[in-house]
């Protein structure tokens, strides 16, 4: 973390200098792309700093988050330890992810999501593949890019998002987590949390479709499969609804 500032800071040592020579060159640490080619440690500060970003919405937070810690008494190591720790994020995964009204598989998958665990291209740099996402074929595939930075994944989420009638942002996994952290055992609650369990659990089941069956996918019918889920996860613990309302 220290040495994402100093990378950021232009620091004056001799590493720094020829990382801002051999990888940055014209650009920044904030906006450099992954390159598969890099060396291990590189990668690490780079899937750091996107961590960050997600985190925090933007360069801007990232840096103003790291500035804070530099005019602080605390050490600036004691400060990125506290973060690193994430004391508070676990508690909304597992209120997330233990969703009762959850299908176990869909709570599978959005628990691997999560951690950023699934199989996704990026992590598959040691085998020569493709590592474009199978959706937009624009950018490379990655946890961050699916959920749901992707034009065809944001669009399927936008749509669920209008569909519930949900205005927060919630551009990332992480941002949905903490926008769905609601409490109470109500219906319109759980369903909230269930959707998104549902629509990463699609995602990843249309991506894997399309890796390995090469099928066409459109935004529309796999938002039609969302609904048929929703409404049978709904109507199975709600026996007696007669009418969905969603808010
Ligand atoms: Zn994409």
């Amino acid at each position: 973390m220290k040495q994402l500032w100093n990378i950021h800071l232009k620091a004056d040592s001799i590493w720094i200098k020829w990382v801002h020579h051999f990888y940055l060159q014209d650009t920044n640490i904030w906006t450099v792309p992954l390159q598969q080619t890099s060396s291990p440690i590189w990668k690490s500060f780079i899937k750091l700093r996107d961590r960050l970003l997600d985190d925090c919405g933007g360069q801007l937070a990232v840096i103003s988050l790291l500035q804070s810690w530099v005019n602080t008494t605390k050490p600036f190591s004691a400060n990125a330890y506290e973060y690193l720790r994430t004391k508070g994020i676990p508690i909304s995964w597992v209120n997330m992810v233990c969703e009762s009204w959850c299908l176990p598989r869909h709570s599978f998958i959005l628990w691997l999501a999560l951690l950023k665990r699934l199989r996704t291209r990026d992590r598959l740099y040691f085998v020569d593949i493709d590592v474009s996402c199978v959706f937009c074929q624009d950018h490379e595939e990655s946890h961050n890019h699916l959920f749901f930075a992707c034009s065809w994944t944001s669009l399927l989420w936008m749509k669920v998002k209008s569909w519930l009638r949900l205005s927060k942002g919630m551009t990332t996994i992480n941002s949905a987590v903490w926008g769905l952290y609601l409490k109470g055992k109500t219906a319109v609650t759980r369903m909230k949390k269930v959707s998104l369990s549902i629509v990463v659990y699609l995602i990843w089941e249309e991506r894997n479709r399309k890796v390995f069956k090469n099928s066409c996918s459109l935004v529309e019918p796999i938002f039609r499969r969302f609904q048929v889920l929703f409404h049978m996860i709904l109507r199975f613990h709600q026996r007696d609804l007669p009418i969905l309302n969603a808010n």
